[in-house]
């Protein structure tokens, strides 16, 4: 059995922060990362476009409070106004302590940090470096853990979570590289495993995107929270959804239909902000010139245009976003407009956490040895919706103060007890039977059509026949998963397979919860759009929903919000309509 004072899952920005913390501050605890990719390939690194901070370089007058105000009506008054205020409060410094990390931020001609408009931030507020943010920023950490002799299990996939008496005790993971089955035992465990955009068909994340971290928490008869509020990012690059940051359209880019119009004037919501709109609005508004038959040559997308902001602009600000259409598509966007569509991008959900990084249970009770931050938290400042930029920020703060809480819990705590053979047996014995799986149905297959499923009936707009008719088909696929799937790999060493099986395994249950929370959350707020129930319904739903399983069935409750900001601010915070 391998033990550590503190186990971290997942290598990205939350949970290098995270590990870095603890290391710095704590250097006598012993650390353990568990990554399924090497740190340096998780999602974050393909962060672009920047992270938010009201440091006031180019307006002035920014301030904390105007960021969280932007970010709680970004929200849609679902955040936790508690956690956005500590999120928003902590920008300035989490930027300058990243910067004295080395962090190249990009600067303006004075030489301070340079910072660009984005989506529904009232000011230019978006600290960058150039549009490769992430891999900056991931550089920094990723060389803190090498620094501080961080222990790294990398292409180590974590199957179960430790979870016994109401405790969380360790985990257990298989190495790919061997096929080696461990039990991890420690004090308390992060679960930092990022999103889920792999539950979709065309999504912006990479592969490793699989909600593992959110299913393995399901799987124990915990809560998920907010499942059914899914971001869409208005610019995918068209067809194959890979990301056009939003500093593209930060820099000043334009949404053009079939018509030549930048139809964005056309949506009242919008027309103030225009392109700058946030990412649900922005993205509804492109979902419906295309299906009104003004997409480019009636087709599924819209134009990205750039060609006003000059070569100079793009080749110095937006350099990634030049690359990959000329990687992907052929097509250099100095002279030519960019195809571009609504891709899965974001999930606001994942597992309560309080403004500590303690998850929390279906009564509010903390779960005794467990924490997340990061994507897959919901300690909840993005509520229905979230900003561009604030995620990262959100890894970055959270992930450092899961690192120090993580810390002051584990260190007067005896390791727990607990049986590891036990869970090695049951572990090995789930492997076995995967690969000992002689049905007719491919990995592939049935992964492609739970993709297409929950795209066709959870996607932008949703309603309660569609819901209800995904949720039983549903049903089907997982059947399918359980007696006939069919494994061509039947060895041990780097059996990646096996492990799309797990994942697999993971997308079903994320995607049932989704569409479950979808189906129960019968009003539109922010990314969760509901035809049959057009309005946003403060009365019944300014709540948190609550997706359990119970008995292998998904139980729906709920959570109050928090709305503790409107004692500082009482107009501003208080819920009201959402324009632009
Ligand atoms: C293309 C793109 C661009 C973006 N641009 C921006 C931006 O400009 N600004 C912004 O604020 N946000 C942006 N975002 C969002 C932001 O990048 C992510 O939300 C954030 O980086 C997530 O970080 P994380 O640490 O939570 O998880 P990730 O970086 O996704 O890392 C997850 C980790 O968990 C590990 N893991 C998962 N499952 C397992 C398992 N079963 N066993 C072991 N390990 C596991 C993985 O190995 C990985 O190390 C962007 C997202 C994308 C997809």
């Amino acid at each position: 059995m391998i033990e550590h004072d503190i186990i971290v899952v997942g290598g990205g920005l939350a949970g290098s922060r995270a590990a870095v913390a603890v290391a710095q501050k704590y250097p006598h605890l012993s650390i353990g990362m568990v990554s399924k990719v090497h740190p340096i390939r998780s999602h974050s690194i393909a962060a672009q476009g920047g992270m938010a901070a009201a440091l006031g370089n180019v307006d002035a007058n920014d301030d904390w409070l105007t960021h969280a105000f932007d970010t709680v009506k970004g929200s849609d008054y679902l955040a936790d106004q508690n956690a956005v205020e500590i999120l928003t409060k902590s920008a300035r410094a989490t930027i300058i302590d990243l910067e004295h990390m080395g962090v190249l931020f990009s600067r303006d001609g004075a030489g301070k940090i340079a910072q660009r408009p984005f989506g529904g931030h009232t000011n230019s507020r978006v600290c960058y470096a150039a549009d490769k943010t992430g891999h900056a920023i991931l550089h920094e950490l990723v060389s803190g853990l090498i620094r501080y002799g961080t222990k790294l299990y990398q292409e180590w996939y974590v199957m179960q979570l430790i979870y016994e008496e109401g405790e969380v005790k360790g985990l257990v993971a298989y190495c790919i590289e061997t096929g080696e089955v461990e039990v991890m035992r420690s004090k308390a465990v992060l679960f930092a495993t990022g999103g889920y955009g792999r539950v979709f068909n065309t999504t912006s994340n990479d592969f490793a995107s699989t909600g593992d971290g959110l299913c393995l928490t399901a799987i124990e008869g915990l809560p998920l929270q907010d499942m059914e509020f899914v971001q869409f990012h208005p610019t995918g690059l068209y067809p194959v959804g890979v990301l056009i940051s939003e500093a593209v359209r930060g820099e000043g880019a334009y949404l053009i239909n079939d018509l030549g119009d930048r139809f964005m004037a056309n949506y009242p919501i919008s027309a103030n902000k225009m392109e700058l709109a946030p990412r649900d609005i922005t993205s509804r508004n492109i979902d419906r010139e295309i299906r009104a038959g003004r997409g480019i040559n009636g087709g599924s997308y819209v134009h990205l245009d750039v060609r006003h902001l000059g070569r100079e602009k793009i080749i110095s600000r937006i350099p990634f976003a030049r690359e990959e259409g000329m990687r992907l598509l052929g097509i250099d966007c100095i002279d030519h407009p960019l195809p571009v569509r609504p891709t899965v991008h974001y999930s606001m959900g994942g597992i309560p956490t309080n403004i500590d990084c303690q998850a929390i249970g279906l009564d509010n009770h903390v779960i005794s040895g467990f924490f997340a931050a990061g994507e897959c938290a919901c300690v909840s400042v993005h509520g229905a919706n979230r900003l561009g930029a604030n995620s990262l920020l959100e890894c970055v703060v959270f992930g450092q103060r899961a690192g120090e809480k993580i810390a002051e819990y584990a260190i007067d705590r005896a390791m727990p007890n607990l049986n590891p053979t036990v869970y090695k047996d049951a572990a090995t014995a789930k492997i076995k039977a995967l690969l000992d799986r002689t049905g007719s149905t491919r990995i592939s297959h049935l992964r492609q059509e739970l993709q297409d499923l929950t795209t066709a009936h959870c996607g932008i707009y949703r309603d309660a026949a569609n819901l209800s008719n995904g949720l039983e088909q549903i049903q089907l696929l997982k059947h399918r998963y359980e007696h006939d799937l069919h494994i061509d790999d039947r060895g041990t060493v780097f059996n990646l397979e096996l492990t799309a099986a797990l994942e697999l395994q993971s997308l079903l249950t994320v995607g049932e919860i989704i569409m479950a929370s979808a189906l129960q959350r019968q009003e539109s707020r922010g990314a969760h759009s509901r035809s049959d129930y057009p309005h946003r319904d403060d009365r019944n739903f300014l709540q948190h929903t609550l997706g359990y399983l119970k008995d292998r069935e998904i139980k729906i409750t709920s959570r109050p919000v928090d709305l503790s900001l409107t004692q500082v601010d009482l107009d501003r915070f208080t819920p009201q309509e959402r324009k632009y």
